[in-house]
C-alpha cells in the first residue's frame, strides 16, 4: 500500500522527537486530549485527519507556538517543551506553516533569506534551493505574491530549508493545489530526507499521506484514532479513524514507530 521514502537513518537509536502526552487548549476548547509521538530520525511521520481534528495545533505546538496545557516535548534527547519558537528553530526545528505565509510584497529570494534568520549551519542554502527548484533562480527577483500556489510553496519549503532543519514539519504541502502540483511538491521530499532531515507532516489528503509516510496517526478531535505503518493499516481503518465511524482499530500510542 505504501511507498514510503526515507533518507539516512542517523547514529542513535532514540526518537529525534518524543511527544508525550499533550493537552492543548484555545481558550475553553480542549483541542488535544493526550497526544503521543515518537519520530525517528530519517522517518516521514505524518498526522491525518478531517477539518478541526487537531492536526494543526500539534505541529504548532511542537514549534513552540501554541502552550500545552499538560504533556511534554522532547527534542533530540532535550525537553523543549517551555522553548521559545526561535530557540526551537535554531535547535533544528522548523515549520512550513497552513497557507505558506510568505511575505507578500518581499522578492523569492527575500522571502528565503528570512528563512536563513535562525539559521543553523548545515547543507542547506539558497543557492541549493536554487538547485532543488530550477524555476526560482531566473525568477528570484519577483515577488511572492506574483508566484501561483504552487509556486508559493515551493518558496515556502526553501524558506524552511535555508534554516537547515533536522526536523521539518509540513502543514498540509497540498491544501489549495491541483494533485499534479502537489505530486509534483512531494515529489522533492527524497532530496529533502537524503539531506538528513526528519519530516512530521500534516495532510487532509490521505493518500497523499500514504504514499509518502513510514508511520502516521490519525486525529479525531482531538484524539488519536489510529496509529501505524500505512502497510499495517487497511483502507477501512484509516476511513473509520478519520470519519469517527465504527470499525477504526487503534494503534498503542507511541509503540508503533521503531521498526
Ligand atoms: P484544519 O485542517 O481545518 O486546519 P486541523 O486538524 O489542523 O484542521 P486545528 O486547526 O488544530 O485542526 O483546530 C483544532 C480545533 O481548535 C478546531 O476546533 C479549531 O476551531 C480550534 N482552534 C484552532 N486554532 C485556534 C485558535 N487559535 N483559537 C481558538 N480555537 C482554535
Amino acid at each position: 500500500m505504501s511507498e514510503a521514502v526515507s533518507g539516512t537513518r542517523q547514529g542513535s537509536d532514540g526518537p529525534l522527537l518524543d511527544v508525550q502526552d499533550l493537552v492543548v487548549h484555545h481558550g475553553q476548547l480542549r483541542a488535544l486530549s493526550g497526544i503521543s509521538l515518537r519520530v525517528f530520525p530519517g522517518e516521514v511521520y505524518a498526522i491525518i485527519g478531517a477539518n478541526g481534528a487537531g492536526k494543526s495545533t500539534l505541529l504548532r505546538t511542537i514549534a513552540g507556538l501554541h502552550h500545552p496545557t499538560a504533556g511534554s516535548i522532547v527534542y533530540d534527547g532535550r525537553d523543549v517543551t517551555g522553548l521559545r519558537p526561535e530557540r526551537r528553530a535554531t535547535a533544528g526545528i522548523v515549520m512550513v506553516p497552513e497557507n505558506r505565509r510568505l511575505f507578500p510584497s518581499l522578492t523569492v529570494e527575500e522571502n528565503l533569506k528570512v528563512g536563513a534568520t535562525y539559521a543553523r549551519s548545515g547543507p542547506w542554502t539558497i543557492d541549493k534551493v536554487y538547485d532543488l527548484f530550477p524555476w526560482m533562480t531566473e525568477r528570484r527577483g519577483q515577488r511572492a505574491v506574483q508566484l501561483s500556489g504552487g509556486e508559493q510553496q515551493s518558496v515556502a519549503i526553501g524558506r524552511a530549508l535555508v534554516a537547515n532543519p533536522r526536523m521539518l514539519l509540513l502543514d498540509e504541502l497540498s491544501l489549495g493545489l491541483a494533485p499534479v502540483i502537489v505530486q509534483r511538491i512531494y515529489g522533492m521530499l527524497p532530496q529533502i530526507l537524503q539531506s538528513g532531515v526528519t519530516v512530521l507532516l500534516v495532510e487532509q489528503d490521505v493518500s497523499q499521506a500514504m504514499r509518502v509516510a513510514t508511520n502516521l496517526q490519525c486525529l479525531l478531535e482531538g484524539h488519536t484514532t489510529l496509529e501505524g505503518k500505512p502497510s499495517d493499516v487497511t483502507a477501512a481503518q484509516v476511513e473509520a479513524a478519520y470519519f469517527g465511524t465504527a470499525g477504526a482499530v487503534a494503534g498503542q500510542p507511541g509503540d508503533g514507530s521503531e521498526a
